[in-house]
């Protein structure tokens, strides 16, 4: 960990000033370290090296400067003692849990999920032994009665993709502390600058740096963050097992995160916008925002989130076929898996991205066949609302 050169307990000031050394040449912005290893001074520097009596880096798929700058901002953001940097956001989930857990462990996670998460509880994690229960976010009295002598780890996502609904964090965290159960929480919907998880109590955190932290849709990445004992073996599994985010992606992320703060305002304040805008459209059953009066769970994110984020869910009158019409007749909004991108985008979940579900798996995480997730840019709103309106009326 380098020292936060100019000591701030604000966002801002954290996500542009924590930063890496420089080279002798005294760089203004971060280099890119493209290397792959790096040179010892002599056969005794090199042995100080590997036995960890002395600091310096080793190996690109260690530790790269371009990553740590990365790293280093988001352990800052977050309020986190470690973190580790990974290749992609599902990179930092799958790390995350077999960095901590063996076969013969049991999860407990949030019914709703990001698609490839649940295909890793679901399909994959259960070959190594490691089984899941789901559990409904909506009804967190029935929570502690799914605790077994097994269970080590509850996962949760808040807001949930796609249909924004929220954990008590602090609740689920309390839970987790008396049950002695290790708590990771998805945090790439809010990003830092809205929740910081671990402030509430838990014990991980995971992003995907794909989404808002870069924010332009340029790159894959993902981040790690916790306690330094739970790091330490993560960080293990991670350097031994190979996930290494590209340096080059680690300096994106890093300037990204620079201008976190305020993009993540103008995304809401957007998605804001559309909400008031298009609450009581008659071509829709319900539209969901966190931060709209309507919402069942608005105390809440006003209690734990700073600001609403830039996801707002439309559900069509229509069903299937109204949700299909309505993209096609899109013309500014990209049709596009991605999110949290300065372009708004629009997807349909029960066709694509939630699509591998069953129909009666959708439907407990409340995916209709009209559902439509809007990611909410940063183009005007008013050109964005037009585009929605116009393809509404068709
Ligand atoms: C996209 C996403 C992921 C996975 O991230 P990748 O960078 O695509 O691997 C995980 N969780 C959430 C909430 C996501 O939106």
């Amino acid at each position: 960990m380098h020292k936060n050169p100019y000591p701030s307990d604000n966002f801002e000031t954290q996500a542009i000033r924590t930063q890496s050394e420089r080279s002798p040449h005294r760089e203004h912005a971060a280099p890119i370290y493209m290397t792959s290893s790096y040179l010892f001074d002599d056969a005794e520097d090199a042995r100080a090296i590997f036995a960890n009596e002395k600091a310096g880096l080793i190996y690109s798929r260690y530790d790269n400067p371009s990553n740590d700058e990365f790293v280093d901002k988001m352990v800052v953001l977050e309020g986190a003692e470690d973190g580790v940097a990974t290749a992609s956001g599902m990179a930092a989930v799958y790390g995350a849990l077999a960095g901590t857990l063996s076969a013969g462990d049991h999860i407990l996670a949030g019914r709703s999920l990001f698609g490839s998460t649940y295909q890793l509880f679901s399909t994959i994690l259960p070959r190594f032994g490691i089984t899941t229960t789901f559990f409904d976010l909506l009804a967190p009295e029935s929570w502690e009665k799914l605790v077994t002598p097994a269970t080590r780890l509850v996962y949760v996502e808040t807001p949930t993709n796609p249909g924004l609904d929220l954990v008590d964090l602090e609740f689920l965290s309390q839970l987790c502390r008396e049950k002695n159960l290790i708590l990771v929480v998805d945090n790439g919907f809010a990003t830092p600058y809205l929740q910081n998880p671990l402030k509430l109590g838990a014990s991980l955190v995971v992003h995907t740096a794909t989404k808002y932290i870069d924010g332009q849709g340029r790159g894959l990445g993902g981040v790690i963050l916790g306690s330094a004992a739970l790091i330490e073996k993560i960080r293990f599994f991670v350097r031994q097992t190979g996930p290494a985010l590209s340096p080059f992606n680690g300096w994106l992320f890093s300037k990204s995160l620079e201008t976190l703060a305020v993009r993540m305002d103008r995304h809401c304040d957007n998605a804001e916008f559309l909400a008031n805008e298009l609450k009581n459209h008659k071509a829709l059953a319900a539209l969901t925002y966190p931060f709209l009066a309507s919402h069942p769970q608005v105390a809440l994110a006003k209690r734990q989130m700073r600001r609403g984020g830039g996801m707002l869910t439309l559900e069509l009158k229509g069903g299937l076929e109204a949700g299909r019409k309505f993209l096609d007749h899109l013309e500014m909004l990209s049709l596009t898996a991605n999110l949290g991108d300065s372009r708004s985008t629009a997807t349909h979940p029960a066709s694509t991205t939630h699509s591998k579900l069953s129909e009666a798996e959708r439907l407990a995480v409340r995916i209709t066949p009209g559902l439509v997730r809007i990611s909410v840019g940063l183009e005007h709103p008013q050109d964005v609302l037009r585009d929605i309106l116009q393809a509404l009326s068709v």
